[in-house]
């Protein structure tokens, strides 16, 4: 494992402190570094891309107006599927509930890579004003609310379809074989049910062909389309998700000296919580606890009898993660003892550090500049959410990129929130990318 910090960082000294937008002259030195992978260039990968997107824009259109909630993706998987089956893939449904999985074996033999779209939406009602807005309501978590392809993976199958049309057009010719993957639930699966990235890899994603690489992207309103970034080394926080319970005893709120007081103790809990951020974990190095939940008593004259707890920590580094799991412990441990009361908490690890490799990243880096100029490539710091693409780059080198959605001038929300607008001029940019990435690895020409 990389640490933050130390390797991953070093390479890119110049950026430490430099804002996400400043990058732009970094990075273009540091790509003009690298001679291009592949032999040739040329107009043929360009010509290819136009010639499609216009058939998958609409898909990303019919996508965007039918958002799909995390494993329930069924009418998108069997519009991927589809599309897949049309091209001449060889096409399993139904992985991981909905995930759709299409092989493409080119007539020469090669490598085995990977590409991998996720397609679930979000519980938000969309505020964009787009003509293709999705005006969907479902039932979620016992509550009625809208749907909305918030996070972009609408954009994500759109570029995957995309890929998969531009690279079985030349089969014959491809040296390898592609397997792309449509995922569920990268949000995370419903309450009491499994999904995403690891049941896939359960269910053996990964296996005949296995890949030896996997590639992905992910939408970013902070760039403008035609803008590329990626972060080599940890790239995306492990994200862990803790729920506590501080047991005391109830009294009367007059009468304190009968009580084991649980507020009193979950107010020095929260404090003493944050010094694991300011005392346990270098100050130069990322991570974080916060408590999202503090939750207790019925009535202003009642001290209660237990104060709930929930929160989630992010890390870069597994000897953190493990050192921020057990410091937890012994502050609740110790926090609780002092006031008389006790505590017990659960802690999972929900999703892994999302690691780039870092020799990968060097190797692939000069193809995402072929694709949009070395101008237009940042390399950008790591970032505290968290992806679950970090289970399939466990398993095989990953490389996953961003691409900026932005039209050029425009406005946009975040991701997760009612006014995010990927713009359409997004997908072309992504099909060259990513296609770019696939036949530079696989060793065929433009
Ligand atoms: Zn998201
Ligand atoms: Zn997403």
């Amino acid at each position: 494992m990389i640490k933050v910090g130390s390797s991953a960082r070093a390479m890119f000294p110049a950026r430490r402190g430099v804002p996400v937008l400043g990058l732009v002259a970094v990075a273009g030195s540091m790509l003009s570094l690298h001679a291009p992978t592949s032999a040739q260039t040329g107009p043929s990968l360009d010509d290819a891309v136009a010639r499609h997107t216009a058939a998958v824009t609409r898909l990303r259109h019919e996508i965007h107006r039918n958002p799909e909630l995390s494993n329930r993706e069924t009418e998108t998987a069997a519009l991927v599927a589809k599309h897949l089956r049309d091209l001449g893939l060889d096409v399993r449904t139904g992985v991981a509930k909905t995930g759709v999985v299409g092989i493409l074996r080119g007539g020469r033999a090669g490598p085995v890579v990977a590409v991998r779209a996720d397609m679930d939406a979000l519980p938000v009602t969309e505020a964009t004003g787009l003509p293709f807005a999705s005006t969907k309501r479902v039932t979620f978590g016992g509550q009625e609310v809208g749907v909305m392809h918030a996070c972009g993976h609408d954009i994500h199958v759109a570029v995957g379809l995309g890929v998969a049309s531009v690279l079985a057009e030349r089969r014959e010719t491809l040296p390898g074989t592609v397997v792309f993957i449509f995922q569920p639930a990268e949000e995370g699966p419903p309450e009491g049910e499994e999904g995403g990235a690891p049941l896939m890899l359960e269910e053996g994603v990964f296996e005949r062909p296995r890949p030896e690489a996997i590639f992905a992207l992910h939408t970013m309103p902070d760039y403008e389309v035609g803008q590329l970034a990626y972060t080599p080394g940890p790239a995306m926080a492990a994200a862990d998700t803790w729920r506590a319970t501080i047991h005391g005893r109830q009294s009367h709120g007059a009468r304190p000296e009968d009580s084991v007081d649980p507020v009193v103790m979950a107010a020095q809990a929260v404090m003493a919580l944050q010094t694991i951020r300011s005392r346990n974990i270098s100050p130069t190095a990322p991570g974080l606890v916060t408590v999202g939940v503090l939750r207790g008593g019925e009535r202003h004259n009642i001290i209660p009898a237990s104060v709930r707890l929930e929160g989630t920590v992010r890390t870069f580094d597994p000897a953190v993660q493990d050192m921020v799991e057990r410091r937890m412990n012994e502050i609740l441990d110790g926090v609780t003892k002092a006031g008389g009361g006790s505590y017990e908490m659960t802690y999972d690890r929900v999703v892994p550090v999302l690691v780039n490799d870092v020799a990968l990243a060097d190797r692939m880096a000069p193809s995402l500049a072929r694709s949009v100029g070395a101008e237009n490539v940042h390399v950008i710091p790591a970032v505290t959410t968290a992806e679950d693409f970090a289970f399939f780059a466990q398993e095989v080198p990953g490389f996953y990129f961003r691409l900026g959605t932005t039209r050029p001038g425009g406005t946009s929300g975040g991701l997760h929130t009612p006014t995010y607008t990927g713009d359409d001029g997004a997908i072309p940019v992504g099909i060259e990318a990513l296609s770019t990435l696939v036949l530079d690895y696989l060793g065929d020409a433009r």
